[in-house]
Order: structure tokens, then C-alpha cells, then sequence
């Protein structure tokens, strides 16, 4: 007797469920391949971290494994024609209060790269780019890394492309909401049900849902009575808000069409590292990160309290606190100083991802269930790794994932504390909300 084939049920079209799909149907052109997302890829808006105007592209990690498989990524970024239109290569202009600058070089000159990458003095940066980022907040800060190899892509363009070449590879896309994992009396996951009730099956089911992954594992859990699905402290659900500022004047749109990624670093003390993006070569949009990352910790069900996006089908993420949007505007003045002051913010966003206390991702079994994989946990730096993230996740479907990255990515293992991770959400949404007067 043949063995069946394998059918493949993604939940989840963010760059890790893509990527999954793309790398499956290149590999096995008869696989049966069905991505379940609840917005269609071609929707306005989404609530995917990885739906978004742009991502850094950028290979400088002081982690090895992640310099390695960035620089990876990046090369077909700039070399594949399905990714390269969606490229920019602009540097990055790294405020460094730490010894992160010599840390990546080390880990470039490992990896023996000729990239024009250097640590510079302060007082040299300051004058780069035409004195750009001379107005910057320079305090503690130790040296400037500059990367020119770096970059930036039109995030939610690309994942759209890349999703109509997996449909075109013979992908179904299928738009709806899942509510629960479905298992056989074994306890083998078998497919997902649906909120209006549809069943999907398949042989093996791949978590690709970011940060409502906890929420659905504990729907999962409560339906099945199979009470170990549930992620535990392994994914913190965390938010942070996106601004956008559009540079109307032609002439100050010229000051920063082609400046570089900048990026403030900060200690773990102090918070997250903060982002200033160029503007949209479309719209002229300038966007930032803000260095607030929040929890938004609710009771699931009965007794079940986990950090979930908002309940709302968009998870809220127009609604941004004036707590938030002022958290944009200090990010935009450490970058360039009081000229800032007038500038108007058109857009704000909270962007929702899965994190991990290491900042690793998940690419692994899920140790309560056969049949049943996730991989997520993008952890605030997933997106750049869009063209080889379903790779490993083959290889991590197969068996054939090596031993360094299955025990960094495996659902079970030891993890560090979160307060060695600046990235880590730390605040309570709640506390961030704007304040409602009562009467
Ligand atoms: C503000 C911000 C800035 C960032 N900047 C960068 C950057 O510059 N560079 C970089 O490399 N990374 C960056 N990241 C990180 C990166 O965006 C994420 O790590 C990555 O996009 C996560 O991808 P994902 O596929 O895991 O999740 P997502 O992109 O969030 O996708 C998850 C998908 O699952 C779907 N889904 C979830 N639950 C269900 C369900 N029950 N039923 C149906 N569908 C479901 C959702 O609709 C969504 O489409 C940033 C993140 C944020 C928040």
C-alpha cells in the first residue's frame, strides 16, 4: 500500500505562513496546501504584524544564528526578481550605547562578508548624510554602526506578492477565523474549525498565527479538555505603536528620500531600541517605532489570564491612547531634535506580535499534539526573514532542522528572564489608555 500524502492546513498569512506555503509548493508542486487567514491577502488593511508599509531589512544582529540567517534572507531580497522589487537599500545608522556596533562587525567578519559596514566615532557620524541626524540624542551613546548593505521593503506589498505567486503555485487561500484546533480521539490534531462552524482538515496543522497564538491555544485546550496545548509563559502577545508623518514640502522631502534606516539602541534598563524609517517613495510617509512595548493582559476564559491582541475583529489597532502617540513624538525627537516640535503626525497604528523571552522564535512540534506544528514568535524581528522562514519550517516538518536551530526554536526548552530583553513587553495596555471622565 502507498503511504498517503501529507496535506498541509496553515493558519495564519503573516511572513511566517507565506513563506511556509511558498517554500512547500516550490517543493512539492502536487502538495495539497490550504493558508487560512481571517483577512484576505488582498484586504485595505490587516491586522498582521508583517501587514505594514515598511520593515527593516538588515543583517546587524550580534546573535550569530540570526546575523547568519538575516544575511541569507537579505541576499534574495536583493538578488530574486520575486523579491528584489521590494528592496531598498538605504544603510542603517545605528546609535550604539553598548558594544552592540563591534559585536555584528564580528560576527560580518566571521562570516567573511565584504559589506561596507563600520563602527564610527560620534562626533564623524554626526556629520553624515548631510548632518541629518546631528540633531539626534547622543547621550551614553558610544559609536554609530553603519551598515550600508542594509535596508528597507514595502512589507505589505511584498507579502501580497508573494502570496499571489504561492496562489499561482497552487495555493488555497481560504478567509475565515479560526476558532479552534480540531483533534481525532487519539488526540492528533486533525484540522481547525471555523467561527461559522466549517471544518478544515489535514494531516498536519502549522501555527502561523503570531500574537494570537496564546488565545487560540487556550480555546484549543478548554474545547478538547487536551489541557497541555496551552503556551503557558513561552508567547507573550505585545503591542507597539507605529506613527507616520507625511513630508509634504517637496524640497524636505528631498532631505530624507534617501537617508538611511535609523535606529536609537538602548540598555535593557532603559527600554526598547527606537526606529525612524524614510519616507514612502509612493505617499512620502515617514514612520517611526515607538520604545513603549505593552502587554494587554485579560481572563480568556474562567480563571485564564494571558496578554491577547484586543478582542475586536481589527484588534483595536487604530486606536491609539494619547499616552502612545506621545510615545511617537519623543521617538521622532531623538532622532531629529526640536525641528520636530511642528511636525504634524498623521497616522498612528498598534501593531501586534508573539514574542519569546530570548527574543528566538518558535519553528517547532508542539510537544501535546501529533500532527500539530507552530511557528511563529517573530518577536518584534521576524519580517526580514520573509524568504527563508519557510524553509526551515520545512525542515523543521521533516525532521531535517539541525540540531543548533531546533533546540534555539523548540516549543519546549529553558528560557532566559525577560529583563535581559529590552524588547520585552513590560507595560499593561490598560495603564496606557486615555483616561475617561465620569460624572
Ligand atoms: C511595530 C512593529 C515593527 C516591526 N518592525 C520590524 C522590522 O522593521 N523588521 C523586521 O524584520 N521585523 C519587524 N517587526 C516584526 C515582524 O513584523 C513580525 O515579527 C512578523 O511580521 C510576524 O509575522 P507572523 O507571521 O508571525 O505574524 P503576523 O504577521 O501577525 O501574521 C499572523 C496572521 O495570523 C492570522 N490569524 C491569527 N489568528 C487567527 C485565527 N484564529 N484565524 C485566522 N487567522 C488568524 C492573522 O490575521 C495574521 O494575518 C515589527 C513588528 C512590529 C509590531
Amino acid at each position: 500500500m502507498t503511504p498517503t500524502k501529507p496535506s498541509y492546513l496553515i493558519v495564519g498569512a503573516g511572513v511566517f505562513g507565506v513563506s511556509t506555503a511558498y517554500h512547500l509548493l516550490k517543493k512539492y508542486p502536487d502538495a495539497s496546501v490550504t493558508l487560512v487567514d481571517r483577512d484576505a491577502f488582498d484586504a485595505e488593511t490587516r491586522v498582521a504584524a508583517s501587514w505594514d508599509w515598511n520593515k527593516v531589512v538588515r543583517a546587524d544582529y550580534d546573535d550569530f544564528v540570526y546575523c547568519q540567517l538575516a544575511l541569507e534572507a537579505q541576499d534574495i531580497f536583493e538578488t530574486d526578481p520575486l523579491w528584489k522589487p521590494y528592496f531598498t537599500k538605504t544603510g542603517v545608522y545605528w546609535m550604539c550605547r553598548s558594544d552592540y556596533a563591534q559585536d555584528v562587525i564580528k560576527n560580518h567578519q566571521k562570516l567573511g562578508r565584504g559589506d561596507d559596514i563600520s563602527a564610527v566615532p560620534v562626533a564623524e557620524a554626526r556629520k553624515l548624510y548631510g548632518g541629518l541626524f546631528d540633531n539626534a540624542d547622543y547621550s551614553d551613546v558610544k559609536e554609530v554602526l553603519i551598515n550600508k548593505s542594509s535596508g528597507w521593503a514595502a512589507a505589505g506589498d511584498a507579502l501580497r506578492a508573494v502570496t499571489r505567486e504561492a496562489i499561482k503555485l497552487g495555493l488555497k487561500y481560504v478567509t475565515a477565523q479560526v476558532a479552534t484546533l480540531q483533534f481525532d480521539n487519539s488526540g492528533n490534531c486533525r484540522g481547525v474549525k471555523t467561527t461559522s462552524g466549517d471544518i478544515l482538515t489535514a494531516s498536519k496543522v502549522i501555527l502561523c498565527t503570531g500574537a494570537y497564538t496564546s488565545k487560540l491555544l487556550e480555546f484549543s485546550a478548554a474545547s478538547s479538555g487536551l489541557k497541555d496545548l496551552v503556551a503557558g509563559d513561552r508567547i507573550v502577545a505585545g503591542g507597539i505603536t507605529t506613527g507616520m508623518r507625511k513630508v509634504e514640502d517637496p524640497e524636505e522631502y528631498k532631505k530624507f528620500a534617501a537617508m538611511p534606516v535609523g535606529f536609537q539602541g538602548y540598555s535593557a534598563e532603559v527600554g526598547g531600541f527606537i526606529g525612524s524609517l524614510p519616507p514612502t517613495p509612493d505617499t512620502h510617509e515617514m514612520k517611526w517605532w515607538g520604545q513603549t512595548i505593552f502587554k494587554n493582559t485579560r481572563e480568556v476564559l474562567p480563571g485564564r489570564f494571558i496578554s491577547m491582541p484586543p478582542s475586536e475583529p481589527d484588534y483595536s489597532q487604530w486606536k491609539v491612547s494619547k499616552a502612545l502617540k506621545q510615545d511617537i513624538r519623543n521617538a521622532t525627537k531623538v532622532f531629529y531634535g526640536k525641528e520636530t516640535d511642528s511636525w504634524k503626525l498623521d497616522k498612528h497604528r498598534i501593531c501586534w506580535d508573539a514574542f519569546t523571552t530570548s527574543g528566538d522564535f518558535i519553528i517547532s512540534p508542539h510537544s501535546a499534539a501529533k500532527g500539530l506544528y507552530v511557528a511563529t514568535c517573530g518577536s518584534f524581528h521576524g519580517y526580514k526573514f520573509f524568504p527563508v522562514l519557510g524553509k526551515y519550517i520545512l525542515q523543521m516538518l521533516e525532521g531535517d532542522l539541525s540540531p543548533e536551530l531546533t533546540e534555539k526554536w523548540a516549543w519546549d526548552r529553558v528560557r532566559p528572564d525577560s529583563m535581559l530583553n529590552p524588547e520585552f513587553p513590560r507595560a499593561e495596555m490598560k495603564d496606557l489608555l486615555d483616561t475617561v471622565a465620569r460624572l
